[in-house]
């Protein structure tokens, strides 16, 4: 809570790399928490913590207003600025109140809906699909892009998403890390992305670290990475620099 109070929350920015053009094609915002005496707290540590004591609809709200602040400052500044991320918790999805956070955080900014995409990850979805699915198509009714996170840790089911409007799937770091070296995640990274492309979904792979990892991705026809071989998360200056 105190935290929130003082101020010590921070959203970084990691690119996205296209791997057409190579061109950075969007940015994902990450929470960081800096305290005092323990530094940039990750946000695995805090993030289950705000869920389970009801802080995690002010946050996500405050990551969604920083966020739509910071293209507004880039877009003055005359950068043409690519789509950012913003990831959104489970219980923020069960929420009715988040169509109505993200129009304010827009309108606040005088944004149009397309500069944004929520992330929401598989197992978000789990136990209570019918309800994500109203939210889901509120969400896109407002015009933002939609991404189905961390891909394969979940179900994976197919009928999410042939019935839940994403447009984009992010296959899990998982799958990227061994993918030089384990065959059957090279099969599945080949699934995936020929699934993602017959639905109409693109595909971004997350957690590149090597130039094999990216060759692989290339060659199978994969639209996007993101991970430490291009940039780690940065503060906003940086980006901006970027
Ligand atoms: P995520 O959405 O899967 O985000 C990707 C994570 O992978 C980030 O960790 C990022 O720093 C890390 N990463 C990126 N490239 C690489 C790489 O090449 N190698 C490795 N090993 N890691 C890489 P981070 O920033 O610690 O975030 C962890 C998780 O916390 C995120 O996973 C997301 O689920 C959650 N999170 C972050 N920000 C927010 C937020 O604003 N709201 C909510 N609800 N969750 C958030
Ligand atoms: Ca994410
Ligand atoms: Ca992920």
């Amino acid at each position: 809570r105190g935290a929130v109070a003082l101020d010590q929350l921070r959203v970084l920015y990691q690119p996205v790399v296209n791997l057409d053009t190579g061109q950075v094609s969007g940015m994902e915002a990450l929470l960081r928490w800096h305290h005092p005496e323990l530094g940039a707290v990750p946000p695995d540590q805090f993030i289950p913590l705000a869920e389970e004591i009801g802080l995690i609809n002010d946050i996500g709200e405050w990551v969604l207003q920083r966020a739509c602040r910071d293209i507004r400052t880039w877009i003055d500044k005359g950068i043409a600025v690519p789509q950012v991320a913003v990831n959104v918790s489970s219980l923020q999805l069960r929420d009715h109140a988040l169509a109505e956070q993200l129009k304010f955080a827009l309108a606040g900014s005088r944004l149009s809906a397309d500069l944004i995409r929520l992330e929401v990850t598989e197992s978000a979805l789990i136990g209570d699909v019918d309800r994500c699915e109203v939210i889901l198509n509120a969400l896109k009714a407002v015009g933002v892009g939609l991404s189905l996170d961390d891909f394969g840790t979940g179900y994976s089911s197919l009928s999410y998403l042939r019935r839940l409007p994403f447009d984009k799937v992010k296959i899990d770091q998982s799958f990227v890390r061994d993918v030089d070296a384990n065959a059957a995640d090279t099969v599945l990274v080949k699934v995936i992305v020929s699934m993602a492309h017959h639905l109409g979904l693109q595909v971004v792979a997350e957690g590149v670290e090597t130039e094999i990892q990216c060759a692989i991705m290339r060659d199978h026809h994969c639209d996007e990475i993101q991970g430490y071989l291009f940039a780690r998360p940065m503060p906003a200056d940086a980006i901006e620099a970027l």
